[in-house]
């Protein structure tokens, strides 16, 4: 069993059930962990998302967290996700046209 969980494992396990919707006992058996440790590092909050590219064109430069609600006080991981200025702009241009939202 691999014990050792860096801070990339982390932010991938993350990423594996946020994003891409995995279940936690697919990570598990994915990672070779127990249930128990896949749910702790669901857990800690204090190591979302990767934040040092844009999740949509990997862009690694001047990325900052969208909140989808438009929320910036809900720092759930399902709300905050990494983007550039350019993916920021298109996001939201979507979401005012398709939900009406004020910008
Ligand atoms: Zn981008």
């Amino acid at each position: 069993m691999l014990e050792i969980v860096t801070t990339r494992d982390h932010n991938d396990i993350q990423s594996l059930y946020y994003i891409h919707r995995f279940t936690r006992a697919s990570i598990a058996r994915l990672y070779g962990l127990s249930h128990q440790r896949i749910l702790r590092i669901l857990d800690n909050k204090a190591m979302s998302i990767a934040d040092t590219e844009c999740l949509l064109c990997g862009l690694e430069e001047i990325v900052d967290p969208f909140y989808i609600d438009n929320n910036d006080n809900n720092n759930s991981p399902q709300n905050v996700i990494m983007l550039c200025e350019a993916d920021r702009r298109r996001i939201r241009h979507l979401q005012m046209r398709r939900l009406r939202l004020p910008l």
